[in-house]
């Protein structure tokens, strides 16, 4: 999860995308505030137009300019309060908001030119909002904030009545603002992304069992066990488990020793892994070499079939052991437990389902191992 130094961004393109997502919501409400606030403050800022020029026709061009700007970020911000904008939306939405307030401003500048002094340092301020409190991606902020900067001078050398050593230290003040802006903009964006990256490695301790990377018992009772699973598929009508234990695993340990054990562990985790849909399925490790498949949607039959595909599968693997030297073969018992949510009154249903898979599990061990057990509970 390394962060590039100059864009304050993570190299790793799904890390970036992942890390944009986990912050979308908070981005959203912080760029319909900012905004808002910004919007006040351009309408609000016509009485300054009034102040300058009195009531006129160069007056009612700003006023038309400023409600321009008032639409335009007024809009985006409602959009971002309203609806759930995706990233490259938001991103958009304050581009264009930054592009026309700032457009706008030019215009301000030229039909008041006798104020280019406070222009400049409104423009100042308005650099800082750009980098700093409308949320962007940095090299968009930068490359508005720089055109504009740009633009400004040349207008300020054409309209303003600047003396040479006011026009070099407006410029100097800008070059400035744009340095430190971006400094600042750029840290900013590096300690977030820190803080993510610290986030997922302690949410990844919490949550997965460290040696196969399965969740835990803790991740089954905090996201599963109380009916979150339904979060996955909103629209499951039936809920299926399966209980995967390895046969005679103590054997292996004693036999191979528990290097090799823990291969095997790995090697069971990995079909299971492989074998559940992205997102919706959950493998845990429920016990030592005990394994746990919460399948939200799926029905008996779906579950069989899947706990047969993983029974054949994982028969016919054959693990290396960890001085290469042996190849390790073991089989697993399954017990399959389904339910039919419409016709199931008791809450929650994945406690009952466990259960009954446990009993499954092991009716299947009597009944000699390498097998599958199923049921459909009523
Ligand atoms: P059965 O077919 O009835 O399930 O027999 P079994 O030997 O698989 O079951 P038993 O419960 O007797 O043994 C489970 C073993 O799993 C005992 C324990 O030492 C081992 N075990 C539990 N966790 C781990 C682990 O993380 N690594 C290794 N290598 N072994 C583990
Ligand atoms: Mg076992
Ligand atoms: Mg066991």
């Amino acid at each position: 999860m390394e962060i590039n130094s100059l864009t304050g961004e993570f190299v790793c393109a799904p890390t970036e995308h992942a890390f944009l997502r986990h912050k979308q919501e908070q981005t959203r409400s912080l760029l319909g505030f900012t905004l808002t606030f910004c919007t006040v403050f351009y309408l609000g800022f016509f009485a300054t137009d009034l102040a300058a020029l009195g009531w006129g026709p160069d007056a009612m061009i700003l006023l038309a300019a400023r409600l321009l700007v008032g639409l335009t970020a007024g809009s985006c911000a409602w959009l971002a309060y309203r609806r759930a904008l995706s990233v490259r939306a938001t991103r958009l939405a304050a581009s264009l908001s930054e592009g026309v307030a700032l457009a706008c401003f030019m215009l301000i500048s030229v039909l008041r030119p006798a104020e280019f002094h406070w222009h400049a340092m409104s423009l100042a301020i308005m650099l800082v909002v750009v980098y700093l409190y409308i949320p962007n991606r940095l090299r968009y902020a930068s490359i508005i904030a720089v055109v504009t900067t740009v633009v400004f001078v040349f207008l300020a050398d054409r309209y303003g009545r600047f003396t040479p050593a006011d026009e070099f230290t407006m410029g100097m003040l800008l070059v400035l603002v744009n340095t430190f802006g971006f400094l600042a903009a750029r840290r900013f964006h590096h300690v977030s992304r820190e803080e993510f990256r610290s986030w997922s490695v302690l949410k990844h301790a919490a949550e997965r069992d460290h040696l196969t990377g399965c969740f835990n018992r803790r991740y089954l009772h905090d996201h599963l066990m109380g009916g979150q699973w339904i979060d996955r598929a909103p629209e499951a009508n039936c809920l299926s488990v399966v209980l995967c234990d390895i046969d005679h695993f103590k054997l292996i340990n004693d036999t191979h020793g528990h290097g090799d054990g823990d291969m095997v562990l790995r090697g069971f985790a990995r079909i299971l892994q492989a074998a559940i849909r992205d997102g919706v399925d959950s493998v845990v490790r429920y016990g030592g070499e005990e394994f746990l498949v919460v399948l939200p949607g799926t029905d008996l039959e779906g579950g069989m079939r899947l706990a047969e595909r993983l029974r054949v599968t994982f028969a016919a693997t054959e693990v290396v052991s960890n001085d290469g030297a042996t190849r390790l073969k073991a089989t697993a018992s399954f017990g399959v437990a389904s339910v039919d949510l419409a016709q199931f009154s008791f809450e929650p249903p994945l406690r009952r389902l466990i259960a009954a898979a446990d009993e499954l599990m092991y009716r299947a061990k009597r009944n000699g191992r390498d097998r599958i057990e199923s049921l459909q509970l009523a």
